[in-house]
This record gives structure tokens, C-alpha cells and sequence, in this order.
């Protein structure tokens, strides 16, 4: 029996993007939760505001 490894995916909270430890460009650690983004850009959009993003990722759909 074979035993994979299954990398976990991760979504880039700025953007939706899904990247993976291995692929993930940047990370920052917020309140105590790692998150991975495609781009340094990302990273940066989310540093200036990430309640604004982790609200939207939470609210899927509402505006
Ligand atoms: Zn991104």
C-alpha cells in the first residue's frame, strides 16, 4: 500500500489564487495563521489592509 504525500493548498487571500507551501511566492504570519500569497505584490496589498481580505474570504459572495 502506498502511502502519497499530499501537498496542501493554500488560497491567496488577496487575489484567490491557489498556491502551496512549495509554490507560494510570499507568506506572512497573521494572528498566528500562515498565509501564502503568488506574489510580493500580494503580500503587500494584504500587509496594508488584511482585515479587509480575510472579511472578503470569509463573506464568500457578499459585497
Ligand atoms: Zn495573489
Amino acid at each position: 500500500m502506498k502511502t502519497q504525500h499530499k501537498e496542501r493548498n493554500f488560497n491567496d487571500p488577496v487575489c484567490g489564487m491557489e498556491v502551496s507551501r512549495m509554490s507560494a511566492i510570499d507568506e506572512l504570519v497573521y494572528q498566528g495563521k500562515t498565509n501564502y500569497f503568488c506574489a510580493g505584490t500580494c503580500r503587500q496589498a494584504f500587509e496594508k489592509e488584511p482585515e479587509k481580505y480575510l472579511r472578503h474570504h470569509r463573506q464568500h459572495g457578499i459585497k
